[in-house]
């Protein structure tokens, strides 16, 4: 996607059921400006229902110039679509939701950051890998209060428990982040059958070393697989680059144009810059 601001996003997708689950679970998203992962749970298909219904209502923003407010309405479009499916008495279908959708505010481009759940979205900026979420998990509680060290949390016996979901029988609150895009921006958007077999080390020199998007998300996944593969495993890769204004002087373009994967069609003209 290339926008009247001169912002280039390339994102790249890879997913794998792992090498003790039958059905993955996990579902996700590429397409400018929106990119998401989302693993289900509830056991019996209601994960894989919840995963894919989640994903489906944030896709309707694909292709569209985004406020953070859209993506706000576009959670709690969500939120309402898993909670109605049904999966049999004493039980509740839900899915962890994370990313990043691309907003516009004042005219200049920002990673919206949104998580619920224990998926995560990292930032890879001038080589140095933060992670931005923060995990809604039973973990990630023990190391809060002190009562683990982060050494413990990959291998604690309560790595698989969220605190928040979307569905699941609870209200949940998503944590949001704006950040503005830098000049060159990686970003990572994962389920946790990644993070709970490669150290965010082995995740740094990946996305360090593989050029293009959709390698690196291959290569993620096939390390974790390879490493293990005790959950469905799912990595999204997307590359935010801000192009030099050589002519400041032109016009700046309203229309939005998909640059990741050659398809130049020109965005509807009512959806044009909000400012
Ligand atoms: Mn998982």
């Amino acid at each position: 996607m290339v926008g009247g601001d001169g912002l280039v996003l390339t994102g790249g997708a890879a997913t794998d059921a792992g090498r003790v689950r039958r059905l993955n679970e996990d579902s996700h998203v590429i397409g400018a400006p929106v990119y998401l992962v989302a693993d289900g749970m509830g056991g019996h298909a209601a994960g894989e229902r919840a995963s894919a219904a989640a994903i489906a209502a944030m896709s309707t923003l694909v292709g569209h110039e985004v406020s953070p407010d859209d993506v706000y309405q576009r959670v709690e479009a969500a939120r309402a679509l898993v909670e109605q499916i049904e999966v049999g008495p004493g039980r509740e279908a839900g899915t962890t939701l994370s990313g990043v959708v691309v907003t516009q505010q004042g005219g200049e481009p920002y990673w919206l950051v949104v998580n619920v759940g224990d998926s995560r979205t990292y930032r890879l900026a001038d080589g140095a890998l933060e992670q931005i979420s923060v995990d809604h998990s039973e973990v990630q509680e023990l190391l809060d209060a002190g009562d683990i060290t982060l050494a413990e949390a990959p291998g604690h016996p309560l790595r698989n428990v969220v605190t928040k979901a979307l569905g699941a029988g609870g209200w949940s609150d998503p944590d949001y982040w704006l950040l503005p895009i830098g000049s060159h921006d990686r970003v990572l958007v994962c389920s946790d059958g990644l993070t709970t077999e490669l150290d965010d080390l082995a995740i740094a020199e990946v996305l360090r070393s593989e050029r293009e998007p959709q390698a690196a998300a291959e290569l993620l996944v096939r390390r974790a697989v390879e490493a293990g593969g005790r959950d469905n495993v799912t990595a999204v890769v997307v590359d935010g680059e801000q192009l030099l204004d050589l002519d400041a002087t032109a016009p700046r373009a309203s229309a939005v144009n998909e640059a990741a994967d050659g398809d130049t069609r020109p965005r509807r003209p009512e959806q044009g810059v909000r400012r």
